[in-house]
């Protein structure tokens, strides 16, 4: 039986009967019986409820190198859940059907957080290593992945956010208590992109990935690159070094980008994609090119002595060169590779 959960992060409700939400920058100022911008917080008249708590609308055994995370548990199978909603509108949507779906829909399996605890154990002959929050954006999805990843950490597995990172800063530290790691989709670089295409603030994603590291989460970046939007060489060399003053072994993942919603320009040319990768190796050591039909540019290499270390074909991966610890067996270099 599915029962709504009072929203985190609400104000009382105004005379005028609007509830102002303040879980994350967009800051909607909610009529009665009607939605917040990403359509998953809902003014029930005397309070805001959370109507999409524990409704999965989708679910699958992925593998971790599909987050994509490919220095944290490479190779594991992950149970990732998603529920409809997002709070950016990115014209160029790659999950747009679940991020952005017709009005007041909230449909999905209930499956409240002990339940995905058991979906777990009865998994593991396939032994999953925890539980992803993925596939639209999952802080919409608060206070169930609050409740969830909380027992899930209980159980001994780990928990995993694919998120755009786009959060008021007491929440996202709240929600981070019992994630182990996360991949943060940055759109890139330039302020006036995020705020015009995306909807959101640049500074709110780059400041929450700092909080992140300071936290000690295991953090990978994804970086979709849009012809004539993200793909200037400045503006990725601009990234690229904010990220390797905090530290040069955080993995990038660059990522082509196909038309889908409401953005029609052709994908993102393969050269391109290896002109920023070459750009992203100035400055960082695991720089990796997704969304794309070969494996190229996917196998992890020491940075010391050049090593073969993670050899990835498609989403399988062969540990050739790394010990248990997660370090160059030939020169006992750390690859920032989390392992179980
Ligand atoms: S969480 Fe949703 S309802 Fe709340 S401010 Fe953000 S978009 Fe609006």
């Amino acid at each position: 039986m599915s029962v709504p959960r009072l929203a985190c992060y609400a104000d009382s409700v105004r005379s005028d009967g609007r509830i102002p939400c303040r879980l994350c920058p967009r800051r909607c100022i909610i009529p009665p019986r009607m939605r917040g911008a990403c359509g998953t917080r809902e003014n029930a008249g005397d309070r805001l409820i959370a109507n999409t708590y524990a409704k999965v609308a989708a679910i699958a055994l992925d593998p971790m190198e599909k987050k994509p995370l490919y220095h944290f548990h490479p190779g594991r199978p992950i149970l990732s859940v998603g529920a409809l909603g997002c709070n950016l509108a990115c014209r160029f949507c790659q999950n747009w059907e679940i991020s952005h779906p017709r009005k007041n829909r909230d449909d999905g399996q209930w499956l409240p957080p002990r339940d995905l605890v058991a979906l777990l154990h009865r998994h593991r002959e396939r032994q999953p290593v925890g539980v992803a929050y993925t596939y639209s954006e999952p802080l919409m999805w608060y206070e169930y992945v609050l409740d969830a990843s909380a027992e899930v950490a209980a159980a001994g597995f780990v928990n995993v956010l694919v998120t755009n990172g786009f959060l008021e800063p007491g929440p996202w530290q709240r929600i981070l208590r019992d994630v182990h790691a996360l991949n943060i989709d940055v759109k890139g670089f330039d302020r006036e992109f995020y705020r015009r295409v995306c909807g959101g603030d640049r500074d709110v994603v780059l400041r929450n990935v700092e909080t992140a590291l300071e936290m000690g989460k295991h953090v990978e970046i994804t970086l979709l690159v849009i012809p004539d939007a993200t793909d200037s060489p400045d503006d990725v060399a601009a990234l690229v070094r904010w990220l390797a003053d905090m530290d040069p072994d955080i993995p990038l993942h660059i990522s082509r980008y196909f038309p889908h919603y409401r953005m029609t320009r052709p994908a993102t040319p393969l050269a391109t994609l290896h002109r920023m990768q070459e750009i992203a190796m100035q400055d960082l050591n695991h720089v990796y090119l997704g969304n794309i039909p070969l494996a190229d540019g996917s196998d992890t290499s020491c940075v010391q002595c050049g090593a073969l270390l993670l050899e990835r074909s498609g989403y399988r991966v062969r540990a050739v060169g790394l010990d248990p610890g997660g370090n160059c067996r030939q020169c006992g270099t750390s690859a920032n590779v989390v392992f179980g």
